[in-house]
């Protein structure tokens, strides 16, 4: 019998990963200011964008965020129903461990992680660990976690330079000004590497690929 290998453990982040938090931030512009809502957004800060949003706007947005009881639950999924499935097969595998670490702020209603597992238990399923924390760096570490997809160059930084190595960086158009670490066009992209990394591991334990 072969030693049991280490469990490969996963980060997601989930704003700007599997959560879609930027159109929560343009209707709101689009209600509140009438400002017409882009076809993308392509520079990290909201009012940076060249789109017609204040730094006063967006005060009072993150005010009408914070003020809409578990705001979190509410909001559409970035991920394909392709990609939930890729997602609960590795929650579902004894191998992985993936974990959903989020800077998340407060707002009316149930605790952030609350909301947050409500939120991933429906739209992909049971089985994931939610942490809110802003030091994702340290938190990693701390976790020995294996693979990061985020979509923060700021957070990617910290958490390389913890010592967390397989980490990518999610492809969206307000961060393609980043070469921090490789970048991965989807959540799909993602799981297919971890999945050929790690794959004698995974047909070992289930006796077939997992997908
Ligand atoms: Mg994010």
């Amino acid at each position: 019998m072969r030693e049991d290998r280490k469990t490969t453990r996963i980060m997601l982040d989930m704003d700007g990963v599997v959560a879609d938090f930027t159109s929560e931030v343009l209707s709101r512009a689009n209600r509140m200011f009438g400002i017409a809502i882009p076809d993308e957004v392509t520079t990290w800060g909201f009012e940076e964008a060249g789109i017609g949003i204040t730094a006063e706007m967006l005060d009072e947005i993150y005010a009408d965020i914070k003020a809409t009881p578990n705001f979190y639950e509410g909001q559409k999924p970035l991920i394909t129903p392709r990609e939930a499935v890729m997602l609960r097969q590795l929650t579902e595998s004894s191998q992985f461990d993936v974990y959903m670490i989020t800077a998340r702020f407060r707002v009316q209603g149930r605790s952030v992680v609350h909301q947050c597992q409500n939120w991933v238990r429906r739209h992909i399923g049971p089985g994931f660990s939610v942490i809110v924390k802003r030091d994702k760096g340290t938190l990693c570490r701390a976790l020995g976690i294996d693979y990061v997809l985020e979509d923060s160059p700021v957070y990617l930084d910290g958490i390389i330079k913890a010592g967390t190595n397989r980490a990518y960086l999610i492809d969206r158009p307000y961060n393609r000004d980043s070469s921090i670490c490789p970048r991965v066009k989807s959540i799909e992209e993602f799981v297919d590497i971890v999945i050929s990394e790690t794959e004698g591991t995974i047909k070992r334990e289930t006796g077939h690929g997992l997908l």
